[in-house]
């Protein structure tokens, strides 16, 4: 984008700028000669169909965005160009990029290129000095630079006096200024900027992901309170699932904080990416630190709301009439609130027994007023027994749904 502000418009009124003078200008610079509308009409659709033969991308772009002014006839051409651009510097850049794909591929893919990097590298406000190398970088790499340096180079092998002469005017929609070899300057604002990015962000996704890999090994040492978690869960007898949403967030934050290993070649290919094709981490970008540790809590705090559950007054009075030597221990720990020792043994036979041995529970008391009632001797009354027995389907559905919830891993938690 040249820098140069218009003097035919000002920016908050891009429809009254005069499109056609802007049009002779940036197609005869730095020359400034005057054309008819049917001499303009003529040279961009010769320049836009030569541009159309080149596969570049931000060719292709270009001239897609520049093909209802390629298409417009003489009376039409101003309509069409602020239909493409609405800045006239804007429109002015175009054409100069126009004829560079037309006169000067390989030049005006290096612009391209460099306009790429410096548009697609993200600097965070925290690099200040980074952000100016960028503007500056910006503010120079442009395609009316190229055209100027180009047409004076013709110019002086033709008459060394008159490139002189040319050179020292300054004009607008360009920034034909007196430097004589102002791409070459252009390129060196670019390469500065892009030798600091480059190194910047090595440093920081090597950085990055070392943090993560921290972050990632704590999120591994939780997983099995994850699965005491979600074996807990599974237990419908104690009331509904906790911290289901906990659980995935662990499952996400465990791919998130998987470090990303970019190869040996990283260094050269920052030289064309703005940022690592594996991950896309952008720089300065804030790891998963506050997460990692919001989910840690949150799990602990739902294990601890199962752990109460099952040391309530009720559960516990169930549970302490099986014999098993299991489940006295299970409730020693339960009783105790030692998750880690609960982790190491909750495994799936001992809550699948669990399970059983709350379900069983559930049942007999859900029975026990019919086994008094036939007990007693008394009336058949078919309403009150199909009510249990619609009742124990609903338990029976319940308990079969939740020993389907098993936890992912069904072996040791991964390491
Ligand atoms: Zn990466």
């Amino acid at each position: 984008m040249p820098q140069s502000p218009t003097p035919t418009a000002s920016s908050n009124a891009p429809e009254t700028y005069d499109a056609l003078e802007v049009l002779a200008f940036a197609l005869t610079a730095p020359n400034q000669r005057e054309l008819s509308s049917a001499e303009i009409r003529d040279r961009i659709r010769e320049l836009h169909e030569k541009a159309g033969r080149r596969r570049h991308d931000a060719c292709r772009d270009l001239v897609e965005r520049l093909a209802p002014l390629a298409g417009a006839d003489e009376g039409a051409l101003a309509d069409a160009a602020h239909l493409c651009q609405t800045e006239p510097a804007a429109l002015a850049e175009d054409i100069y990029a126009l004829r560079s794909f037309a006169s000067d591929p390989k030049g005006a893919v290096a612009v391209a290129e460099m306009q790429r990097y410096l548009t697609e590298a993200f600097v965070p406000k925290s690099e200040p000095e980074l952000a100016l190398d960028r503007a500056i970088a910006i503010g120079q790499v442009s395609f009316s630079v190229l055209i100027a340096d180009r047409e004076r180079a013709q110019r002086g092998r033709q008459s060394p006096a008159k490139e002189r002469a040319v050179a020292e005017e300054e004009v607008a929609y360009g920034v034909f200024v007196t430097d004589p070899q102002r791409m070459r300057t252009a390129e060196l604002a670019f390469n500065h900027f892009r030798g600091v990015y480059a190194r910047r962000y090595e440093d920081f996704h090597a950085a990055y992901w070392t943090a993560s890999s921290r972050l990632h090994a704590r999120l591994l040492e939780a997983g099995r309170e994850v699965q005491a978690l979600t074996r807990l869960n599974s237990l419908v007898e104690l009331g509904a699932a906790v911290g289901e949403s906990t659980i995935s967030a662990h499952e996400e934050l465990i791919a998130a904080t998987t470090a990303c290993e970019p190869g040996a070649d990283f260094a050269s290919v920052l030289k064309t990416a703005t940022a690592c094709p594996a991950c896309h981490l952008r720089l300065g970008a804030a790891d998963h630190a506050e997460a990692v540790g919001a989910v840690l809590k949150r799990l602990s705090q739902s294990v601890e709301q199962q752990l109460s559950r099952l040391s309530s007054v009720a559960v516990r009075a169930i549970l302490e009439r099986s014999s098993d030597p299991r489940v006295e221990r299970f409730l020693k720990v339960v009783q105790a609130a030692q998750i880690t020792t609960l982790t190491e043994i909750l495994d799936d036979e001992l809550v699948g027994y669990l399970r059983r041995f709350l379900l069983e529970a559930r049942i007999s008391t859900l029975l026990e007023p019919i086994f008094d009632h036939v007990q007693q001797g008394g009336a058949n009354d078919e309403a009150a027994t199909r009510e249990a027995l619609e009742k124990l389907a609903d338990v029976l559905h319940r308990a079969i749904r939740g020993a389907g919830q098993r936890p992912s891993d069904e072996g040791e938690p991964a390491r």
